[in-house]
Formats: C-alpha cells, structure tokens, sequence
C-alpha cells in the first residue's frame, strides 16, 4: 500500500485495514475494490454478506505513524472503517494509535456515519480522557467526514455526522452522481453544525458515469458565498479525468485546503513553539 499519495488533500495514507463492501451507488465503481480484484488481495466480491471473509487488520501497520515526521494523513483509503465487520476493539487500536502520535494530522472518511456515532458514544464512557470539557473528541488533529453520491445519502449521513461530537466536519461529495441541494447543509441559519471544509469529485475509471459540470458548480457558488471551503477534485469522465489543476469548472479553479491540513506541518511546530514558550 501507497505511503505517499497522489491524493490532492493529502501527504500519505496509512491502510490498517484492507477490505470493504459495497453500501451505496457511490461504491459500485469502487477503486479499492478493483486494485484489490488485481491483486488478489480479497477472496470474493465486495458483497455485505462478503464481508467478514474479504476485511482483514493490519494494525502493524500503525507503527509507521512513530517513524514519520508530521503530515496530513488518510486513514483507511482503501477501506471504510467504520464497516459493519471492523470490530469496536479494531476502531478503538486505530484511535489509540492516532492519539499517540499528535504530530500528524488525520482525515477519516466513511459512508456509515451511524457507527462512527456510535463508536464515539462508546469511547465516551469507556475512554472520557479522549474527550473535552464539552464532550467533543479531542485526541489530536482529526478532520472526520462522510462520503455522499446524492441527495439521499447526503441528508442522510450528513444529518448524523453533523450530530457526532467531533471537531472538524468534512463532506465528501465523491463521486458527485447527482444534482444535489447544498442550501440546507451549509447555510449560515442551518440548526446543524456545517461542514468546514467539502470536496467535490466526478467519478473517474473506464466506466465511470457523468458528473454534470453545473451540479458541481452550483455546489462549488454556494461554498464560497456561505465561506466554506472547497476543493473541486476533478470532474470525472474516461480516458481525461481533469483532476487537479485541471478541474477547472466554468474558467475557475476551486483548489481550497482548509489551513491547519494545507500547512500542518507548520502548524505542528507553532504549535510546539507556543507550548514550550508558555
Ligand atoms: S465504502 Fe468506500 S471502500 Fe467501501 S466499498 Fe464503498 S467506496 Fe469502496
């Protein structure tokens, strides 16, 4: 597995675990699924009820995080941690592991943002020194986010992640699979939290499916008019993705890293700076 990564948002990415199964239409092009399929790296197909047979844990793996000076990780790029049969004692190693290694910062995606939830609301009671005066999880730079495809999966699993006591919210809208109204999710009088950063991404591969320009561009207009940032990845298609500085939609380049991940590595050392001069 990939230590450094071509992923835009991100310094490296670090697999303890290998395996996942499909959820959602967002998966059905799965690229783990099809790097794993090449490599026989699982037995079956990424069916739910394969799912115990195809997931296997690495957390020696973990021990890569002591070795390496700071950086934005992914955690789990190719699977979903949060999976139906990653067990509470796999999740639970991963965010020990994370806590004893604050020099980095973490990205954490998942599509089943109701076990992430429910994970957090475990740790509560079994590890209350993870967590802040006011409940929030507070072991260190972690930037948590859902995957969504479409409005259904968005309201969905925006609704309980936005509820998850954690400090940053991404949302992933990769890939982007259908016109989505963003308005609710981000508007500045919206009773939820918002998230505080969101990344938009066509669907890429030789079978990939069209994402329409305008959908992601109207996402992309309210970002900015609501102050959120944004990260246009790239806007789909096969054989020419237009990922990276080529995703230009409509003439405009939408490439936003929030600051503590774009700059971690100096922030990690002001931070340090500040907490030894105090
Ligand atoms: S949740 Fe992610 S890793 Fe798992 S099958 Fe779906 S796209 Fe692949």
């Amino acid at each position: 597995m990939a230590e450094l990564t071509s992923i835009p948002w991100a310094d490296a990415t670090i697999n303890p675990i290998d395996g996942c199964s499909k959820i959602s239409p967002g998966c059905n092009h799965c690229y783990a699924e099809a790097r794993a399929t090449r490599f026989r790296l699982t037995p079956y197909l990424w069916t739910p009820d394969h799912a115990h047979d195809n997931i296997s844990v690495h957390l020696e793996r973990l021990t890569k995080l002591q070795r390496w000076s700071p950086r934005t990780i992914f955690v789990c790029s190719l699977s979903d941690p949060f999976n139906h049969a990653v067990s509470v004692d796999t999740q639970e190693a991963i965010y020990h592991a994370i806590r004893a290694n604050p020099q980095h910062a973490y990205i954490i995606l998942t599509k089943r943002p109701e076990r992430l939830r429910s994970f957090i609301d475990r740790m509560q009671i079994e590890n209350p020194s993870w967590f802040n005066s006011n409940g929030t999880l507070a072991i260190g730079e972690i930037w948590h986010g859902i995957s969504a495809e479409n409005q259904a999966t968005l309201d969905q699993r925006w609704q309980i992640l936005a509820q998850t006591p954690v400090q940053n919210r991404i949302l992933s809208l990769e890939p982007l699979l259908g016109y989505i109204n963003i308005t609710p999710t981000i508007h500045p009088l919206t009773p939820l939290p918002r998230p505080n950063w969101i990344i938009i991404g066509g669907e890429s591969g030789r079978w990939a499916r069209p994402m329409v320009e305008w959908w992601a561009k109207s996402i992309a207009d309210y970002a900015e008019a609501y102050d959120i940032p944004i990260m246009v990845k790239q806007l789909g298609g096969h054989p020419d993705p237009r990922s990276g500085h080529k995703a230009v939609l409509y003439g405009k380049l939408y490439d936003n890293i929030p600051d503590p991940l774009r700059n971690w590595k100096n922030t990690h050392e002001r931070n340090q700076n500040n907490a030894a001069s105090s």
